[in-house]
């Protein structure tokens, strides 16, 4: 996958996608795979902004039940089983409790039934995913495995525990790349970097749109027949105030702890504050908080919403949001303690929301379902469609319905699917690196495996073709998170990583839980600098870059 502004400059489009978030992404594959000629333009690095701050739940729609809404439930269900056949070395299944109490609504009753009731509804979860990641239906166990699992859990009129199954992708941000990595091998012009700074029109119908290269700060046009805007927060600059709700935006932000706080199991518990789900036929009055195992050593929790009244670009985690977040856990779980010193990242992002009252603590309404925005009605030009997302999950139901509408013949009509497809890669002889590697190469094959899916053996090509690509003696860079010398050229050169916090957040696990060590810092920097040519300030540039993500949590003042 190559950066071309160049053939952007020359094609003819079918249609040009806006935004590398996750719905751009999983368009993006979509419309290639439909047979459309496509390029997605992204502004920063694909996947940076709210497709990498998210809970990393892949949500089966089990909470729809208590809306009645079987036919969210079905579309969640059908996209979290589409990701988990696409990607199954990134998502995986994920075994959820929620602790029940007496007998009523939030008995264990109540929770047996509405779990039959959803094992039902998905009786076809597990349609084309592998044995091993198979989600099996809910279950219970009693009070006292809870008590095992959740030490400190209050105890008062426990009845024991619902246990569910849902998928998570231990990595949101790569499984983004591998929708554009994949939409490119079918055909898609890619680029990030490089910012979408106008629609134009022809008439009343979309032309193309204006894109500026941030590397050379040149301004090119790209001609296109339909343009989405899947610009996640920023999707009003190119769709105008004229989309419903304009400007509603809320802040939902989750926090990672260097600890795992409870024992084999996600657990969903109770927010302290009253809270009104205003679409829900079976109200529960408060809102859940999870708590995420991940990884080895950690637990992810969230979501606190407030609403946001700041313009996008401002927006930024301040050290006071994050100190929110632990008092109110602290509150829901006394048993955690938790204090800014166990904090080692957070995500924070904005998702569109229905209403607020600025007056009252947990009352933001977040929108309740992904839309696609049809031109003509909100935007009043021909050709031109927005996406706004409020789940990571839904991804592809939103890609699949956005691909049916622009084969309506009053859009695009029908291509030939596969049209655009790319050569596939050369075959190399691995059998010499093998020799090489030695004893390594069970331990690096299972990495690479782990990390990279099917793909890994274009990886492990990257390696072949530089004669074992070191790091002085070492095939590593870094041990622990494991990052061979390989991988980086492999991202530099195959997926378009150009900053060494694309590196860091989102081509390898380095610093997706915890900043990495100063002295990794240093040995990356100093080898993507050889790499891509950086002058000793533009390194200091990118360390810099790097640090300043996790800003909030070593203010002055900080444990
Ligand atoms: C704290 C938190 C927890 C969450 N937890 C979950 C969860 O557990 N499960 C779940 O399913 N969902 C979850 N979500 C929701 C989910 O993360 C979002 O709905 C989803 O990631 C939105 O994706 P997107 O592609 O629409 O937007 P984004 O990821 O924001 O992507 C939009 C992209 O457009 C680019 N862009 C903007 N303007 C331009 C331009 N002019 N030119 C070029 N590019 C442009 C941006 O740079 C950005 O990369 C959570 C969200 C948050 C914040």
């Amino acid at each position: 996958m190559k950066k071309n502004i160049g053939r952007l400059g020359e094609n003819q489009y079918d249609l040009v996608i806006v935004g590398g978030g996750i719905h751009g992404a999983v368009l993006t594959l979509a419309a290639a795979k439909a047979g459309y000629r496509v390029a997605l333009l992204e502004k920063d690095d694909f996947g940076h902004s709210t497709s990498a701050n998210s809970l990393k739940i892949i949500h089966g729609g089990i909470r729809y039940l208590q809306h009645g809404d079987f036919k969210r439930m079905r579309e969640s269900i059908a996209s979290r089983r589409s990701m988990m056949a696409f990607a199954p070395h990134l998502v995986k299944p994920l075994a959820c409790l929620m602790p029940t109490y007496g007998h009523g609504i939030k008995g264990r009753e109540m929770m047996r039934l509405a779990f039959a009731v959803y094992d039902l509804v998905a009786f076809d979860r597990n349609r084309a995913i592998p044995p091993e990641n198979r989600l099996p239906g809910g279950t219970a166990i009693s009070a006292e495995e809870v008590k095992w699992v959740v030490p400190g859990i209050k105890e008062n009129g426990l009845t024991g525990g619902a246990i569910w199954y849902d998928a998570i992708a231990g990595n949101t941000e790569r499984l983004v790349l591998e929708y554009v990595l994949e939409a490119a091998r079918y055909g898609a012009d890619v680029a990030n970097y490089a910012e979408v700074t106008a629609v134009e029109k022809d008439g009343a119908r979309v032309s193309g749109v204006l894109v500026r290269d941030m590397s050379t700060d040149r301004t090119i046009r790209v001609k296109s027949r339909a343009v989405v805007n899947a610009a996640g927060p920023w999707l009003e600059r190119l769709a105008g105030d004229r989309l419903p709700r304009a400007g509603n935006w809320a802040t939902a932000i989750n926090v990672v702890v260097k600890k795992r706080l409870f024992r084999k199991y996600a657990v969903g518990l109770e927010g302290y504050t009253d809270f009104t789900d205003r679409d829900a036929l079976i109200k529960r009055g408060k809102r859940l908080f999870f708590f995420v195992p991940w990884q080895e050593n950690y637990t992810m929790i969230g979501t606190t919403y407030k609403p946001y009244r700041g313009a996008v670009d401002d927006f930024s985690l301040q050290r006071q949001d994050i100190q929110e977040v632990i008092d109110d856990i602290n509150k829901i779980y006394p048993a955690a303690g938790l204090t800014m010193g166990d904090v080692t990242f957070c995500h924070g992002g904005l998702l569109p929301m229905t209403e607020a009252d600025e007056n009252q603590a947990d009352s933001v309404q977040l929108d309740k379902s992904s839309q696609i925005i049809a031109d003509g009605s909100a935007h009043g030009t021909n050709g031109l469609f927005s996406i706004k997302g409020v789940k990571y999950t839904t991804a592809p139901d939103i890609a699949e319905k956005m691909v049916k509408l622009l084969q309506d013949e009053n859009h695009l009509g029908q291509r030939t699917p596969g049209s655009y497809t790319a050569a596939s890669p050369q075959r190399l002889d691995h059998g010499p690196t093998i020799k090489q590697l030695g004893r390594e190469y069970p331990e690096i094959k299972a990495h690479l495996k782990r990390h990279y899916g099917a793909r890994w053996r274009a990886v492990f090509a990257v390696l072949v073709q530089n004669g074992g690509a070191k790091n002085g003696e070492s095939y590593w860079l870094s041990e622990e998170p494991p990052l061979l010398a390989a991988e980086v050229l492999y991202f530099i050169h195959e997926e378009m990583a150009s900053t060494l916090a694309d590196v860091v957040f989102r081509r390898s696990s380095l610093g997706s839980a915890e900043c990495p060590d100063t002295s990794t810092l240093a040995l990356l920097a100093d080898f993507m600098g050889r790499e891509l040519s950086w002058t000793g300030e533009e390194r200091e540039r990118q360390i810099a870059g790097v640090l300043q993500v996790f800003a909030p949590l070593y203010e002055k003042g900080g444990t």
